[in-house]
């Protein structure tokens, strides 16, 4: 069993972030397996070396130790291009000139079977012809999936059975750029992992990510989606909401042992007023009774 955390180094890791890291990481522990980190920085233009030391060291001071070094992703693009070209090979792959605000204006109603955001396929046939106008006029393709209908049935440990289509999602960006979905799929695989926890954001393309892991020939994962943590206002928590980063809650007076509490009560692993380790979370940690509702903050939380 071999599990990670992946965030992006684009901030402080708040309370959500940081519950999640902590299910992912009980669940490796109570195993008895491994535990990687994985800096998910492929956007060079918000991602930061100083927030990357930021989030390691909010990992640290919880006790959440990884095994082995700190994978980059910005450090591994060679792979990212080779596992586009095995689907370019596969006729999997097309040229998308489309400008987001296209996208937006485009899309189609949600109608149950594509994911969040999914792209109408204006690009999908397009001529030679077509292609090079776009090119002469300065546009830089990205490069898409060309999916065929898919479906997927994902068992996860925490949301239960979910099932859902696929789109033609982004492989690489217009900048050149690989996209999330591809890399990820990619590093899980190589790096042997078997167990993802994330947040419940990505549910909806995790189907996505199964497909590009059918084509590609890889395992797949098991998968667990943690709830998200809601602010009072119900919009999903963020660091303008107040007490949420390790060294916002640092001065407030909170010590590691207490905001471990926090998250283990909400996890019901533990009251919130005692003091906790990482470690003694562990004992006996079943990621089977993650509460499926998102955890919702009150005013005198934060
Ligand atoms: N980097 C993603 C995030 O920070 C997580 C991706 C994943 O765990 O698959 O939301």
């Amino acid at each position: 069993m071999r599990g990670r955390f992946a965030p992006s180094p684009t901030g402080a890791l708040h309370l959500g972030n940081l519950r999640t890291a902590l299910v992912s990481w009980l669940q490796a522990r109570a195993a008895d397996g491994e535990w990687l980190v994985r800096m998910e920085d492929l956007d060079l233009a918000t991602a930061s070396a100083a927030h990357e030391a930021d989030q390691l060291a909010s990992l640290a001071a919880l006790g959440m130790h990884h095994d082995g070094p700190v994978v980059r992703q910005s450090e591994r693009f060679p792979l990212y291009r080779d596992a586009i070209a095995t689907l370019q090979q596969q006729g999997r792959v097309y040229e998308c000139f489309c400008t987001r605000r296209e996208i937006r204006e485009a899309a189609q109603a949600p109608h149950g079977v594509q994911p969040d955001g999914a792209y109408p396929g204006t690009c999908r046939a397009l001529t030679t012809a077509q292609r090079a106008t776009h090119a002469a006029a300065g546009r830089r393709p990205a490069l898409r999936l060309r999916t065929d209908g898919e479906r997927f049935m994902v068992a996860d440990l925490i949301a239960g059975p979910y099932e859902g289509g696929v789109d033609d999602v982004v492989l690489q960006r217009n900048d050149g750029v690989p996209a999330y979905n591809l890399a990820v799929v990619v590093d899980d695989a190589l790096q042997g992992v078997s167990h993802v926890v994330r947040g419940d954001d990505l549910l909806s393309s995790t189907p996505r990510q199964r497909l590009l892991q059918q084509l590609l020939g890889l395992p797949a994962p098991v998968y667990a989606h943690v709830p998200l943590v809601l602010a009072p206002d119900g919009s999903r928590l963020a660091k303008r909401h107040g007490a949420v980063t390790l060294a916002q809650l640092a001065e407030r007076g909170l010590a590691a042992t207490e905001v471990l509490a926090r998250l283990g009560a909400s996890l019901g692993l533990c009251a919130p007023t005692d003091r906790v380790t990482a470690a003694e979370l562990a004992a006996g940690f079943d990621i089977g009774t993650v509460p499926r509702e998102p955890w919702w903050l009150r005013d005198t939380d934060l």
